[in-house]
């Protein structure tokens, strides 16, 4: 945490919200030449909502090729910002589990990976238990092995956004509620905030789950923040940092190990109101119920911290990136689901590249068939 700093009468860009959609944006932003750039946040310090209490699982399966074409250039990112190897991004790979009757689960899956040259393999469940003898408390047939995947430092990989970001001209504003934009002549003039106004001709809305709603009281954007709980057990004999992470998409399950147990989540959604939630009694009884029929000589585990925190989605669960259609110099930078920390870095950088009015030449474009990708 760093002292308080004061909010500056006037920048290139301020950016609402310090999580992973600001911060990145931010950072690509800086990284095409210094600017000035204001990013606030309601809170004390950064990284309080989803981008710090997160399973920090780089993830790259992914159905939908936009996905996974992001979370591929994002990682290549990742990997260029750390200091010494796997310090960002420690690469245990990951594994996507499926029973016989739901090979659809990884068939989808496996494609996309191959279809962008991402090294994967399919493998059926002996073949993937003799390789990670821990999968032997677990109930499949069929495995999705996917090693670039990996765990992020999130807190780690935050801070560096920031650090990258101030370096280019950003200032930090914690405490700093944005309340309101300042309209003039039919554009974004500025923002009102808790600690004052500031001028700008260009406002980022990257507020997480509170996206859609600044300057657009009388018409929120179709954005959704659905609750989710992540649960941490007890100590356990084979749970070891080096494992690849597990995701089981049937019926929704995942875990990893975390300190010298497991970190794990039922995949419970629920629609929420923008803020920290609350947790509730029925996510434990998911989780116990899952695991009691995916992994039965586990289901007595000791739970030994859990939390809730949102995801927030559009209707079609693609980011929201793009000039808002009505409002001259407003931005949005949202909607970024249950992969906001894995894409980040080019989510931030396809923003830089609209903010600038460039077409991203990096990006496939076969992904943005119209009508599918928030480009608004
Ligand atoms: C339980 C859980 C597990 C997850 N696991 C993964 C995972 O393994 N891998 C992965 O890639 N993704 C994961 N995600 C998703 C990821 O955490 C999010 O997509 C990402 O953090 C969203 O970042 P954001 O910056 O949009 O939102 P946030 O992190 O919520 O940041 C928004 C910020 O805006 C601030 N703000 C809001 N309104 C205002 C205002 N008016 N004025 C000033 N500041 C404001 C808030 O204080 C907040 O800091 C998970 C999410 C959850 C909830």
């Amino acid at each position: 945490m760093r002292p308080p700093t004061q909010l500056p009468a006037r920048a290139d860009y301020v950016i609402v919200g310090a999580g992973f959609a600001g911060a990145a944006t931010a950072w690509a932003l800086g990284r095409r030449g210094p600017c000035t750039g204001v990013i606030l946040d309601r809170e004390l310090t950064f990284g309080v909502h989803a981008s710090g209490r997160n399973a920090a699982m780089s993830r790259l399966t992914d159905e939908d090729p936009l996905i996974t074409a992001l979370a591929w250039r994002s990682t290549a990112h990742i990997r260029a910002l750390e200091e010494t190897p796997g310090e960002l991004l420690r690469p245990t790979g990951g594994l996507t589990l499926a029973p016989a009757s739901h090979p659809e689960d990884l068939e989808a899956a496996f494609a996309v990976l191959r279809a962008q040259n991402i090294l994967c393999e399919l493998l059926r469940a002996p073949v993937a238990r003799a390789r990670f003898p821990f999968l032997d408390a677990w109930t499949f047939d069929l495995a999705l092995w996917s090693p670039e995947e990996g765990i992020v430092d999130i807190h780690a990989l935050l801070s560096r956004y920031l650090k990258l970001a101030r370096q280019t001209g950003f200032t930090l504003v914690t405490n700093c509620l944005a309340e309101g934009l300042i309209i003039e002549d039919g554009r974004v003039a500025g923002v009102r905030t808790s600690q004052g106004e500031i001028r700008t001709d260009t406002v980022i809305d990257a507020s997480g789950a509170w996206a859609g709603q600044l300057g657009r009281e009388a018409q929120p954007l179709p954005l959704e923040p659905r609750r989710r709980h992540l649960f941490v057990s007890g100590p356990l004999d084979h749970a070891r940092s080096t494992d690849p992470f597990v995701w089981l998409q049937s019926p929704g399950f995942y875990f990893r190990a975390e300190g010298d147990g497991l970190l794990l989540s039922p995949c419970d959604e629920t629609a929420n109101p923008p803020g920290l939630p609350a947790t509730d009694a029925a996510a434990t009884e998911l989780l116990a119920e899952k695991l009691s029929a995916l992994a039965p000589t586990l289901a007595d585990i000791s739970i030994r911290r859990q939390w809730a925190c949102l995801r927030t989605f559009t209707p079609d669960r693609r980011p929201l990136i793009g000039p808002d259609p009505t409002h001259p110099g407003l931005f949005h930078v949202s909607g970024l689901g249950g992969f906001g920390m894995t894409t980040s870095a080019a989510i931030g950088e396809l923003a830089a590249d609209l903010l600038h009015n460039q077409t991203p030449t990096w990006l496939d474009p076969k992904p943005l068939a119209p009508g599918r990708f928030q480009l608004i």
